[in-house]
């Protein structure tokens, strides 16, 4: 199994609830370090096929970037993402790249929409601090059951910084996805990995934590990021 080691582990020293809020000096770090294009092709591109080989390191681990997280009220953030249609090494570079992304943030899911590519793929990773990383990178994910149980959660975004809300949810699921291989797998989830499974799978539908809260609630928060993003301090 390729293991990828977070540079920037140390930051989740507090084992963060979903989607942690950055902090000023690493976010501010992140939007240099990520300046470049995520030049993402799904169908047709000039990548070669899936030539992954789960046993060594692949190349591009080396080479590992932040992503710039966009944040509310970006539309794209809004937008139902489209299904991936090819796993290939650059879907590779991304997965990687997001992971990458929410550990330095830090965070412990990731949607591809939120770094401005609308596919349906998303990161996870809910590890506690002392033991070792234990990335998940899930394609097409689909939610097979839910359980009966909720289980109540303070969660935050990345895409929604600086704020949280508790939200109930199923507190036990599987979910079908294709695996960095393209390998069909099922996941029975509980506890922090269901809740984080539900809140990245909602990103892929369009949908956000603020979509949990009363109306009243929702147009506070979204009226406050549209006035950060006017004065480009939510930039
Ligand atoms: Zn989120």
């Amino acid at each position: 199994m390729v293991r990828i080691l977070p540079p920037a582990l140390s930051l989740q020293s507090f084992a963060p609830p979903i989607g942690t809020t950055s902090f000023g000096p690493d976010r501010a770090d992140l939007a240099v370090r990520a300046g470049r294009p995520v030049t993402f092709a799904l169908a047709g591109g000039a990548c070669p096929p899936l030539a992954i080989d789960p046993d060594g390191a692949a190349p591009y681990l080396s080479n590992m970037a932040t992503l710039p997280i966009i944040t509310l009220p970006n539309p794209l953030l809004r937008k139902r993402s489209a299904d991936v249609e090819r796993i290939d090494a650059e879907l590779g570079k991304l997965a990687d790249d997001m992971l990458e992304t929410m550990y330095a943030a830090p965070g412990v899911g990731l949607a591809a929409v939120q770094v401005g590519v609308p596919r349906r793929l998303i990161v996870i990773d809910t590890a506690k601090e002392d033991d070792p990383p234990a990335p998940l990178i899930l394609v097409n994910p689909e939610i097979v059951t839910l359980g009966p149980d909720l289980r109540l959660h303070e969660e935050g975004c990345l895409s929604i910084p600086d704020e949280r809300f508790e939200i109930e949810r199923p507190a036990r699921l599987t979910v079908r996805y294709l695996d960095r291989n393209g390998k069909l797998q099922e996941l029975a989830a509980e506890g922090l990995l269901a809740t984080v499974i539900q809140h990245e799978i909602d990103h892929l539908n369009g949908k956000l934590i603020i979509d949990y809260l009363s109306r009243l609630k929702r147009d506070i928060i979204i009226r406050r990021f549209k006035k950060l993003a006017k004065t480009g301090a939510g930039a």
